[in-house]
């Protein structure tokens, strides 16, 4: 007889730099000590703000390649290879969950994993040994396209699959490195976190959808929407009521909030 999985949170992850990958510091010490919590899921299904596509997409390659996507870091960083496999039948079931939503999903066969998986991942399952997908962002579709695909994929956390929105609470990087040196937090990323974290703990799904418009702040915390969309992701495949655990609260420099959270 087997055993019946855990049903396993959904989490939010503020994925940081690339430099995270190597120096993440207390966060990285909040993501490892999470996943030594969580114990090592089936699968883990990551929407990662780096991979942004028109319509809902799944990897489905075996052996999915580590993508550095990214320009100017040190050659360190380029070397680092993050050798999960992937899960076809798994890419199969997830696109079958979105299409049952009425989604018009699609599986890449080639794709690998970017930063936004392997950098918080190294940290979490350092062994690479659990199969890791990814599945795209929309930037055009807005957050309630983001909730309900997490939505329809709510059941995989029945069958020990982890499903992480990998994305940033606030994300303007020009203030990030304008402001390099600064003391304290910026007032304006303060005020977005605030909006945006009582909501969370509120389960306020309907009011965190419109925080384009209703939210304090939002175009400087996002001057484009894809590192914050991975959150209606997660907040979907909580379902429609959730307990919020903070994985994780800080702010990197004087503006890039790098909050994590655990939804069960
Ligand atoms: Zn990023």
């Amino acid at each position: 007889m087997s055993i019946a999985p855990v049903r396993l949170p959904s989490l939010f992850i503020s994925h940081g730099s690339p430099m995270h990958a190597i120096q993440a510091g207390a966060a990285g010490e909040a993501w490892s000590a999470l996943a030594e919590r969580l114990g090592k899921p089936r699968a883990i299904l990551m929407a990662s703000a780096h991979w942004e596509t028109n319509i809902p997409m799944v990897t489905g390659a075996a052996e999915p390649e580590t993508i550095h996507d990214f320009g100017g870091f040190p050659d360190e960083l380029y070397r680092i290879q993050y050798p999960a496999p992937g899960d076809p039948a798994l890419a199969g079931q997830v696109q079958a969950l979105l299409r049952k939503a009425d989604m018009c999903a699609g599986i890449e066969p080639n794709r690998g994993l970017d930063h936004g998986a392997w950098s918080p991942l190294l940290h979490m399952y350092p062994d690479a040994d659990v199969p890791v997908l990814q599945l795209a962002i929309q930037p055009d579709r807005g957050a309630r396209h983001h909730l309900a695909m997490g939505r329809a994929l709510t059941a995989l956390r029945d069958e020990g699959v982890l499903i992480i929105g990998s994305g940033h609470m606030t994300h303007n990087l020009r203030d990030f490195f304008t402001q390099r040196g600064q003391s304290g937090v910026s007032a304006y990323a303060r005020e977005f976190h605030d909006w945006v974290d009582q909501r969370i703990r509120a389960n306020k799904a309907d009011e965190l959808v419109d925080w384009d418009v209703q939210a304090p702040s939002a175009s400087r915390a996002h001057p484009t929407p894809e590192h914050f969309l991975p959150l209606f992701v997660a907040l979907g495949a909580a379902g429609e009521y959730w307990e919020t655990e903070t994985v994780f609260a800080g702010f990197e420099g004087s503006s890039l909030a790098m909050d994590a959270y655990a939804f069960g």
